[in-house]
């Protein structure tokens, strides 16, 4: 391959590796430009790939400086460099992008294994660099550290842990916030903690025996009680919800949500060259599609992603979504069918008691038993009805609008995306004119995933999330009826194949 101009000029190896007086080379220009024809040019004619400036900073940092992904991929991938080499002060390309809060080179470190609890001469990991540092947006950096992993309370070489070294800045409040150790009850997942998670079962356990309590317990104490009192086919309605229930729950539990995959027939150096780095997931290796999210606790991209159900230990997404929402809706008419139930059978067996029921425990009259078991469950029942009541009535809501709960409830990926100017953040902290019209033009770029039409004219929003304004029944039936878009296709959109 030919790079006009060149030519000449580079045709005498021995100047290849010519450093200038910070000990910086063509290559690594060439790297903090991202420019990776050049790179693969300037590799060719024999440049040292392995070379490092005077403060020992190699060509992966250079890139990792500027946000230049497709070159850290392209020396990864085929220069073998320690990903998690450091400079002369111990600072690997993963320090130096917490430093600057290069949100994009950060997340595609770490996706890529560079070791977030990395310390360098100093005693400072990537946390610590990115609450020191004085630079723009450092939340993001600071959250995507913390749920990769990042410790919180290790110290540097001054005895200090993260947090100590919050500055007096608009940040203070949310980062230090943020950067206190998760205090709610993890089991119960009742929010997300800002921390690298996995997929457990405990949560799962707890409820599954909550539920089985619930229900079964319900059948097996109260209705044997009842028998004379109830007709056998209540009995038989009820067992018939609790199996449908139980049929939806391990349907939605174990079907696959709709994971990303990652398409063998698309390169994945030349995605990266194609489009901006916010449209792919470097954990994934895809396009992220409008409707997706990366699942930080199932560590995938889902398609239609709703919310990862720590009850279900799986994620929820357009596969099992349907079958999720019959879960909560069974449960929901099982808890109110009970509760009407109880509400008959205590205000009934009232009149059948007398002052001998009321005896010692042992000679306690069934009555007596059934009015105990029945406020029991009553109690359970109303204090568990108005969540999956509310759940439902959300589920039903999210069909009826064709939305999942993400979308209407999260702030817009997009947007988070562009409100970090990431492109900006240069070795010498000048913005790069040409470098700023590429970062431009890559953003627009993104218009091919959120607004180019189809070969039916139709638009991307109209094709993965359907017409702004169309009637609830057929809102539901797009998104029972939902496919996922092709990797292939969107990749052939961007490249304008
Ligand atoms: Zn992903
Ligand atoms: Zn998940």
């Amino acid at each position: 391959m030919k790079v006009k101009g060149l030519d000449i000029s580079i045709s005498r190896t021995k100047y290849i590796n010519k450093k200038n007086r910070a000990g910086l080379t063509a290559l690594h220009f060439s790297a903090f430009r991202g420019n990776v024809k050049m790179i693969k040019f300037l590799v060719r004619r024999g440049a040292d790939t392995f070379v490092k400036d005077n403060e020992g900073k190699n060509v992966v940092h250079a890139s990792a400086q500027s946000e230049q992904v497709a070159a850290i991929y392209y020396f990864l991938n085929n220069h073998s460099i320690n990903i998690d080499e450091g400079d002369k002060n111990g600072s690997s390309a993963l320090h130096w992008a917490a430093y600057l809060h290069c949100e994009i080179s950060l997340t595609y470190l770490i996706a890529w294994g560079a070791g977030v609890n990395i310390q360098d001469i100093d005693g400072n990991t990537p946390l610590h660099l990115a609450v020191l540092s004085e630079g723009e947006f450092p939340i993001r950096c600071v959250k995507i550290l913390l749920l990769k992993g990042a410790a919180r309370l290790l110290r540097n070489s001054e005895n200090h842990i993260p947090i100590e070294l919050v500055n007096d800045n608009e940040y203070r409040d949310e980062l230090m916030r943020d950067l206190r150790p998760p205090t709610i009850w993890k089991c119960f997942m009742l929010s997300v903690p800002l921390t690298k998670m996995k997929k457990e079962w405990s949560t799962l356990i707890y409820f599954l025996i909550f539920i089985t309590f619930l229900q079964f317990g319900f059948v097996m104490l109260v209705y044997p009680l009842m028998r004379g009192h109830s007709r056998p086919g209540i009995w038989t309605v009820d067992l018939f919800l609790i199996v449908l229930m139980i049929i939806f729950y391990v349907i939605a539990t174990i079907k696959d949500p709709g994971y990303l995959k990652e398409d063998p027939s698309i390169d994945f150096q030349s995605l990266l060259c194609s489009t901006d780095p916010y449209n792919i997931c470097p954990d994934c290796k895809i396009l992220r599609t409008p409707r997706s999210r990366h699942c930080n606790i199932c560590n995938k991209c889902v398609e239609r992603f709703d919310h990862h159900c720590p009850y279900l230990n799986n994620c929820i997404g357009y596969r099992n979504h349907f079958w999720f929402l019959l879960f909560i809706i069974s449960i929901t008419i099982i808890l109110l069918f009970h509760i009407i139930l109880l509400i008959y059978n205590v205000t009934s067996q009232r009149e059948n008691l007398t002052a001998h029921s009321w005896t010692f425990m042992s000679h306690l009259s069934p009555q007596i038993w059934l009015i105990c078991y029945s406020v029991f469950f009553l109690g359970s029942c109303i204090i568990f009805l108005p969540f999956v009541g509310i759940l439902s009535f959300v589920h039903l809501q999210n069909f009826s609008k064709n939305m999942t709960t993400n979308e209407r409830y999260s702030k817009n990926r997009q947007n988070d995306g562009d409100n970090n100017s990431v492109i900006t953040k240069t070795l010498s902290g000048d913005l790069n004119p040409s470098q700023l019209q590429a970062s431009s033009q890559a953003r627009n770029s993104n218009s091919v995933v959120e607004e180019s039409k189809d070969s039916n004219g139709n638009s991307m929003r109209e094709t993965f999330i359907g017409p702004s304004n169309p009637s609830c029944f057929g809102n539901c039936v797009r998104m029972i009826k939902y496919k996922e878009p092709s990797q292939k296709k969107m990749y052939d959109e961007i490249i304008g194949a």
